[in-house]
């Protein structure tokens, strides 16, 4: 027979003390609860240590043009699953789940717009969107990015940050390299500028096509 009678712990619906999603967030850098809107006004980087955030690719897009000058180019380009791709979930159900999670169509947002006074084509990867791999759709809107640039005689900026081939489109996840590089020769062959920024990616179709860096070496990719 038991002494003590153990006190019955019933959990109360409505009374867990959850952090509330897009208010605040625990920095991985010190382990702080951060406001939201602390780390937006700071670019992401976490005002207690320093820890540097993944900017999403709007937030770099605020961050890196003039403010409202961004116009959006082929918002409405979306992948089809051309090879019925099935695994452990289906090429059509990742595209979903990703487009729910991060409230884009795919993994680059591309536009102009004017940085620092001068009109500029962009081009942003956003990794949270399924590593920013290289599909038919992305590889297209960098190349039209990149085209829009070459036509109205203005800078390119591309935030390269992917992942890699889109395993789930196949060869046409390789085609896109060689599209955004003969892109970017024409580009380069008009003698416009083009500013690649580069982060988030370890794998080299990037850095082989849009990344240009083909022939740098990794002193340029550090
Ligand atoms: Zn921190």
């Amino acid at each position: 027979m038991a002494v003590f009678k153990k006190p019955a712990i019933k959990a109360e619906a409505g009374k867990k003390r959850e952090i509330p999603r897009g208010i605040f967030e625990k920095c991985p850098g010190c382990g702080q609860v951060v406001p939201e809107t602390e780390l937006a006004q700071n670019q992401r980087v976490c005002p207690r240590c320093d820890y540097h955030q993944a900017q999403s690719a709007s937030e770099r897009i605020q961050s890196l043009l003039d403010p409202d000058t961004f116009v959006e180019m082929d918002a409405d380009l979306k992948s089809v699953d051309v090879l019925r791709f099935q695994g452990m979930a289906t090429y059509k159900d990742r595209l979903k789940k990703y487009q729910e999670s991060t409230g884009l169509v795919d993994a680059v947002i591309s536009g102009y717009g004017i940085l620092d006074g001068y009109k500029v084509a962009i081009a942003v990867m956003d990794f949270g969107f399924l590593a920013a791999t290289m599909g038919s759709v992305v590889g297209e809107k960098i190349t039209r990015a990149i085209e829009y640039g070459t036509a109205q005689r203005c800078g390119v900026v591309i935030v390269a940050a992917s992942g890699g081939a889109r395993m789930y489109e196949g060869m046409l996840s390789l085609m896109q390299m060689a599209k955004t590089s003969g892109a970017l020769a024409q580009h380069a062959h008009e003698r416009l500028p083009y500013i690649s920024v580069y982060f988030c990616s370890d794998k080299p179709n990037d850095r082989w096509s849009h990344g240009q860096l083909r022939f740098a070496g990794r002193r340029y990719y550090r």
